[in-house]
């Protein structure tokens, strides 16, 4: 996974730690309404609070893009 640009090595669903690529990292998020870190990094790597919620998403947008 070359373009992933999640930091969290630990976490087991990062594709460093299994072969199913994308898969359980955005089966999670859409289980928890959450937006994929990846996407929040496009923007910019810091994350406020660590909220991956749609809402802290619109936030980061926000934040990031005047
Ligand atoms: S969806 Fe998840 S696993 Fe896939 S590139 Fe984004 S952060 Fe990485």
């Amino acid at each position: 996974m070359s373009f992933c640009s999640c930091k969290d090595i630990k976490c087991p669903l990062n594709p460093a730690n299994h072969d199913k690529g994308c898969d359980l990292c955005i089966q999670k998020c859409l289980k928890d309404n959450e937006i994929p870190s990846c996407f929040f990094n496009k923007i910019n790597e810091k994350v406020e609070n660590g909220d991956y919620t749609f809402m802290g998403f619109a936030k980061h947008i926000q934040r990031n893009m005047k």
